[in-house]
């Protein structure tokens, strides 16, 4: 089949092309937002796309907190930019989803990240911390996804991971955020179908125990240290340790990645072993 058939296509050289790989047809860098980015995964991601070569948008509930994101990229030579914003709410997205194509171009990577715990077993939890968790992780990722597609549907390029969890396999006292990151998953073969024709991939990462503020804030909860919390899970993974940060960075980086291009509507556990 000649590249006539496929206009659209670009020839099978471009993708090895590094680290231009990032850069659009205008040599501008690639922006990329990631959500909940302050802190945790989503600033070891934020990170990682900067290094890749993209420009990226630190998004998250407050701008301030995300200055520490943002300096240690610009001190590393990349660029970046704070934006507050809650996920959840559609007014702020729409208007976050704006400064970023205004500031740093269109966005054409997008990683849903931002996420909250409210765990609970299922007859203590309120109807609040199932809304509340239901709405950031899901109706989050709904909206962000959206509005950016917008942008990625122009450019005929979009790349769409989204955090799921080895706990949409279900965990004890998690009703609400196993539901949640159950239903990314189905969000994001979703949106693969949808999207596809425009060049638009999604998939989603789906870490188990990472060590985080998140998982330090449950192992509180069970009335353990976080070293004790951390050395009883590591007993249990088949890699013998709890996951970093960058481990699931690495991923990430991976699916927005234009040679990635193929891969679509996938779940990549990042848990150090299988999970069933
Ligand atoms: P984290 O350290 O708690 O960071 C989450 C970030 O999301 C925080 O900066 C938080 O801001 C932000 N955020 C919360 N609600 C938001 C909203 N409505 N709009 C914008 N930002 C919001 O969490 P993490 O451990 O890095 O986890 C990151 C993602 O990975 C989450 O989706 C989580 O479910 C998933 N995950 C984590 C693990 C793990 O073991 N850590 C495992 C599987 C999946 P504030 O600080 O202001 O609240």
């Amino acid at each position: 089949m000649s590249q006539t058939d496929h206009p659209e296509q670009e020839p099978q050289d471009a993708i090895l092309k590094l680290p231009a790989e990032q850069k659009m047809q205008d040599n501008q860098p690639r922006a990329a937002i990631v959500t909940g980015a302050a802190r945790g995964i989503g600033a070891a991601t934020a990170r990682r796309l900067a290094a890749d070569g993209m420009a990226v948008a630190v998004l998250d509930l407050d701008a301030g907190s995300c200055n520490a994101t943002v300096d240690a990229i610009t001190a590393a030579g990349g660029r970046a930019i704070a934006v507050g914003a809650d996920v959840s709410q559609d007014d702020q997205v729409e208007t976050a989803v704006s400064a970023v194509a205004q500031e740093l171009g269109p966005p054409t990577v997008l990683v849903n990240n931002a996420g909250v715990l409210r765990d609970n077993l299922l007859f203590k939890m309120s109807e609040a911390d199932w809304d509340t968790v239901l709405s950031v992780h899901l109706r989050g990722s709904f909206l962000m996804s959206r509005s950016v597609q917008k942008h990625m549907v122009d450019q005929r390029y979009g790349r769409i991971v989204n955090l799921s969890s080895s706990s949409a396999l279900g965990n004890r006292g998690q009703a609400n955020y196993s539901a949640a990151k159950a239903g990314m998953q189905g969000l994001t073969k979703t949106l693969a179908i949808e999207l596809g024709q425009f060049g638009i991939t999604a998939n989603a990462v789906a870490p188990g125990f990472i060590a985080t503020d998140m998982t330090a804030a449950t192992a509180a909860r069970l009335g353990m240290t976080f070293e004790d919390f951390q050395a009883r899970v590591a007993s249990q993974v088949p890699a013998r340790r709890i996951g970093e940060v960058d481990d699931v960075a690495h991923a990430i980086s991976f699916l927005a990645s234009e040679g990635a291009r193929y891969i679509s509507g996938q779940v990549i556990y990042v848990a150090g072993g299988p999970l069933c």
